[in-house]
């Protein structure tokens, strides 16, 4: 049985945009949340700007790194139930293929599927006593794309198929899900134009708001019967045919 008054959220890259998104809807559910990244500046920032915020220091693509991390929640929290791998890094810039460094494919490939894939190995074992639950934010370019974004949808991709890897190998205990979001917009929602909104079959842009409150039902007992699953939130735009008329 779930102890849902104790509950323990990690949310990587929780300092920011979506996952102090899901920072703040897994706290207003009650969770206790601790964010993980590598901008201690802005660690500093979310604890005071957001009431009960955790924060501590740790990059993903570093297994030492993601080992502290989860003894340090072993040892100060006791549990973990809930896991949201939401760390990620865009391409610095979109090249054709001849000029993409190798470095930089690695650099994306470090931080956006092996950072996921260290934190589910260095957490599955607490994850294990809780019955516990995992949501990998992947991205709707793990199923579309646009020109020279190789090592991002690869990445990505790559994720999703990570999540049902993971839910087929580490079930029943752990229930993992992958979420992939369109465009959210993480900047100044006001400044965004009409048209970016009315492209939408939703009529606007997404918000931080709109995958965590997603990522909160696959964290929570709620939907113990949805694993290995990637959900989609984004407006409906994978949906709609684009063909020029
Ligand atoms: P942000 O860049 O605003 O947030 C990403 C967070 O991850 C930042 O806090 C960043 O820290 C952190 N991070 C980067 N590298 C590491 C690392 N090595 N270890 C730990 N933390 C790290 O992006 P978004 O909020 O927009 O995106 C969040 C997730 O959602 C990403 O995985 C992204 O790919 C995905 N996504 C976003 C979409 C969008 O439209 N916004 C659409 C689809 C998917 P810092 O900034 O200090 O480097």
């Amino acid at each position: 049985m779930v102890d849902s008054e104790n509950r323990v959220a990690v949310v990587t890259g929780g300092e920011r945009g979506i996952g102090r998104g899901i920072v703040s809807r897994l706290l207003a559910d009650g969770w206790r949340v601790l964010a993980a990244g590598v901008d201690e500046i802005a660690g500093a920032r979310l604890v005071e700007e957001v009431e009960g915020a955790e924060f501590r220091v740790c990059d993903v693509a570093s297994e030492q790194a993601v080992r502290e991390l989860f003894a340090k929640v072993d040892r100060d929290f006791g549990r973990l139930d809930g896991l949201a791998l939401n760390a990620g890094i865009a391409a610095p810039e979109r090249k054709p293929i001849e000029s993409v460094s190798f470095e930089g494919w690695e650099s994306v490939l470090a931080v956006n599927l092996t950072g996921p894939f260290l934190c589910a190995k260095h957490a599955s074992a607490l994850l294990r006593r809780t019955r516990g639950s995992m949501v990998a934010i992947a991205s709707t370019r793990a199923l579309m794309s646009e020109p020279n974004t190789f090592a991002y949808s690869a990445s990505k991709g790559g994720l999703v198929a990570l999540a049902h890897s993971l839910a087929i190998s580490l079930g029943p205990e752990i229930r993992v899900n992958a979420v992939s979001p369109g465009w959210i917009e993480t900047g100044d929602y006001s400044e965004l134009r009409h048209a970016d909104h009315a492209q939408h079959p939703c009529g606007r842009v997404g918000l931080p708001t709109d995958v965590a409150a997603l990522v909160a039902f696959l964290l929570d007992a709620q939907s113990g019967f949805v694993t290995g699953q990637n959900f989609v939130v984004d407006g409906g735009m994978t949906k709609k045919m684009i063909y020029e008329e």
